[in-house]
């Protein structure tokens, strides 16, 4: 075992952080262990992890059901390619995930982070118009405020101030964005804010191939929350303008919201849906793009009819087995769930909680 002054020392001299310089300019926290909520340091100082590791620990650290599932399949198999193989974790995750998406989501592409859902949620999407003889559709229009991942293309639709835009000046694609949505769950619709929305897909509609949002809550963006009515403002005008609609569920899906997934508070289906972070429970790194019958049957209808991606650890049977306990756990029977009244009523016991707390 390191001593705690060595571990530092070496993190110092090693070990790059997220969004930090090289050596990190603060010190971590050295976690030893994580139990339910809390965190216990190395020395001993117990914390509540009010940010379940960047939303994803959804029903607590070291839950009994998630890691019984991940060392039942440990014992089964930890990975294999995913490459003219298949398996059992892997078909039922995506089974249950297409049943419990909002409608028409038929189909998913397993990934290995957020990111890289969004990556491939984009390249769906341009390959669709490409495989309909559009190439020029081939552009992005976002709003302000968002977080997409870390990764180039998804760099280009984060929000332009906060995104590090101008030092990738040249590098990012130029994306289309509009203003903020307005703030507030229940505000209702601003018909000027809507009306820009509208404007600005009806204006560049020939060379867009998508919306991409994050539903109901800008997560990285300052937990910024608007008025699900948008979501069905940007339906309508996607269909009417023929532009694909992608929402980026990574960090709203799984109750998250109040809703199984954000999309539910509006009704209304996207063409493609990004899922990540709770996804596992927070175990392991998953992430999945679902994708519409249409976007699938127009790109296998294209010259070259294969979607080009295919992560080394797709499909991860390990990170599956525990995203299939995960959901056991949020939806299972009184046998299976940590939430005998229903995961709807923990999200009300908690939002009333932070109510109170807050005030
Ligand atoms: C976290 C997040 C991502 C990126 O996911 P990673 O797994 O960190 O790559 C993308 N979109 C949203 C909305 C997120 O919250």
């Amino acid at each position: 075992m390191l001593s705690q002054e060595k571990l530092l020392e070496l993190d110092r001299k090693r070990v790059w952080h997220p969004y930090a310089p090289m050596p990190p300019a603060n010190p971590p926290l050295v976690v030893a262990e994580a139990s339910g909520v809390r965190l216990r340091l190395a020395d001993g100082t117990e914390l509540i992890d009010g940010m379940s590791s960047w939303w994803a620990a959804l029903h607590g650290y070291a839950h009994p059901a998630l890691d019984a599932a991940a060392k039942e399949q440990l014992g089964r198999m930890s990975h294999v390619m995913f490459g003219g193989l298949t398996h059992e974790p892997a078909v039922t995750l995506a089974d249950r995930l297409a049943a419990l998406a909002p409608d028409g989501l038929e189909h998913v592409f397993l990934c290995d982070s957020g990111s890289v859902s969004v990556e491939v949620a984009v390249k769906m999407c341009l390959q669709y118009w490409q495989s309909r003889g559009l190439p020029g559709k081939n552009r992005l229009l976002t709003w302000r405020g968002g977080y997409h991942g870390d990764t180039f293309m998804a760099m280009s639709v984060c929000d332009p101030e906060g995104g590090m835009h101008r030092m990738w000046d040249g590098v990012l694609p130029r994306q289309v964005f509009a203003g903020l949505p307005p703030a507030g769950f229940a505000a209702g619709v601003d018909e000027a804010y809507a009306d820009e929305l509208r404007e600005l897909i009806r204006r560049h509609k020939d060379e867009l191939a998508a919306v991409i949002v994050e539903p109901v809550v800008q997560g990285a963006g300052g937990m910024r929350f608007h008025d699900p009515g948008y979501l069905r403002v940007l339906r309508e005008a996607c269909d009417a303008h023929g532009v694909l609609l992608v929402f980026d569920e990574i960090a709203t899906g799984f109750g998250r919201t109040g809703a199984l997934f954000a999309a539910g508070h509006a009704g209304v289906s996207p063409d493609v849906m990004c899922v990540g972070k709770a996804l596992t429970g927070g175990y392991l790194s998953l992430a999945a793009a679902l994708a519409s019958g249409e976007v699938a049957a127009g790109i296998a209808a294209g010259e070259l009819p294969v979607l080009a991606h295919g992560p080394t650890f797709m499909g991860n049977p390990l990170a599956c087995a525990v995203a299939n306990a995960s959901l056991d756990v949020l939806l299972g029977d009184r046998a299976t769930t940590s939430y005998p009244d229903g995961w709807r009523a923990a999200v009300t016991r908690i939002e009333a909680g932070l109510r109170a707390g807050l005030a």
